[in-house]
């Protein structure tokens, strides 16, 4: 058993030594019998959330509704939730309701794929009622029970399904792939927010051209914000050369290959896939960044401009189109850049208004356009001197 585990092995023990059951479940067991790294480790029990309370010092009510209780030990966290039975879905996603239950196949059963429905228990033994290890060494993606049930109940499984293909490499079974065929459509009654968090990881997923293969055959992609007539763009968008790695990344590439121009345009398309401002703003700027790149080198104004970071993004996002691409360019135009913000400029406002005995007015900001664009090129040197004569000479000021 590895580190994660072991951590956790109070938590399991102190609830079993009150009588209960507890077991480790879901990606972390998954990921451990894969031979993954393991980052947090999920707790599955058949005691109630009250009753969990009662056993430890330090809890957080994080999901009690649904029977999740956090609970703090040696400077570590863990979810652990009662086992449950999901009931009545009438909407094609979340259940109305959760029973808790105290039986765990119960809990497993309601579980989207076989390889996320077993459990470990504390001497590493694994409680498999549905293939899901055999379907591990197969390397298949089959939902659990009836596919076309379980998609039904929540459409964001199929998503789900084609997610963990690219992530893993796996092939989605016949019949999981046909319940997405007939289903696909589902996926419109999802709530966008929870349809791009499995997007991101599929984009960034090592396996993604497998990924992406089952969410184009079943058209689940048709049903995705801004993709209907995407297939072309999905089959260019899986030829990069290495992962992509890191959602602005995906963005960036997905707008390029969709051949978006226009900012707006590609804006009111993240706008759609409800991303954050920042994570707009940025996969924009990068987007329009990559786009320019394709004709010009980049230069004192386009670091200055993007910030290093999104500059050396830009030079990632060719290399992984196996376009030219040149980083150490960005590094040397970085180290050697005059200013990096408007602040490190050697005037301001007020020194400008003192020289000049004038009001600020629009004036004033197009003068620091034209100081801070002149320093950037290196036309003259980052000294309020020669900023003031140079702005002189070309009545600015
Ligand atoms: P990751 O490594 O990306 O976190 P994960 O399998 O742990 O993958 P989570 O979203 O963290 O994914 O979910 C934890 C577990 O909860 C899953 O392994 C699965 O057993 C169950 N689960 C998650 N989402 C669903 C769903 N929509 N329907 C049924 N079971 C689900
Ligand atoms: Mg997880």
């Amino acid at each position: 058993m590895t580190g994660e585990f072991k951590k956790a092995l109070p938590v399991l023990e102190t609830i079993q030594a009150a009588g209960f059951e507890a077991y480790y479940v879901g990606g972390s067991v998954r990921d451990a019998l894969l031979g993954k790294a393991v980052n947090d480790v999920d707790i599955a029990t058949s005691a109630f959330p009250e009753e969990i309370k009662q056993l430890f010092k330090k809890t957080v009510d994080v999901g009690i509704e649904h029977g999740t209780v956090m609970v703090l030990l040696e400077g570590e966290s863990y979810e652990v939730t009662t086992f449950r039975t999901e009931s009545t879905y009438q909407d094609f996603r979340r259940p109305d309701s959760v029973t808790f239950v105290r039986s765990l196949k119960e809990d497993l059963k309601r579980r989207d794929l076989t390889i996320n429905a077993f459990a470990m228990d504390q001497t590493g033994e694994i409680q498999d009622f549905f293939g899901g290890e055999q379907d591990l060494d197969n390397q298949v993606i089959r939902a659990v029970g009836k596919a076309e049930e379980r998609f039904n109940e929540d459409a964001l499984r199929m998503m789900r399904a084609v997610r963990f293909a690219s992530q893993l490499g796996f092939n989605l079974e016949a019949d999981t792939f046909y319940a997405i065929v007939v289903n696909a459509h589902l996926l419109e009654n999802i709530a966008v927010e929870r349809i791009r968090v499995e997007f991101v990881k599929m984009a960034m997923g090592r396996y993604l051209r497998q990924g992406f293969a089952g969410f184009v055959e079943t058209r689940l992609y048709m049903y995705c914000p801004g993709l209907l007539h995407a297939k072309e763009a999905l089959r260019d968008f899986v030829k990069v050369k290495e992962p992509i790695q890191s959602e602005r990344q995906v963005w960036a590439l997905l707008l390029y290959q969709l051949g978006i121009q226009e900012e707006k345009e590609a804006r009111a398309f993240l706008k759609h896939w409800k991303l954050s401002n920042q994570l707009v703003n940025e996969s924009a700027d990068l987007h329009q960044l990559l786009l320019y790149r394709l004709h010009y080198s980049q230069s004192n104004e386009t670091v200055y401009r993007y910030t290093k970071e999104l500059a050396l993004d830009a030079e990632t996002c060719l290399y992984l189109l196996d376009l030219p691409y040149d980083k150490e360019a960005v590094e040397t135009i970085d180290a050697h850049l005059p200013i990096h913000s408007r602040k490190e400029l050697d005037i301001n406002g007020k020194i400008i208004m003192e020289k000049t005995s004038q009001r600020g007015g629009k004036w004033l900001g197009q003068a620091l356009i034209a100081a801070e664009r002149a320093v950037l090129k290196t036309e003259i040197p980052n000294d309020t001197e020669a900023i003031l004569a140079y702005l002189k000479q070309n009545d600015y000021i």
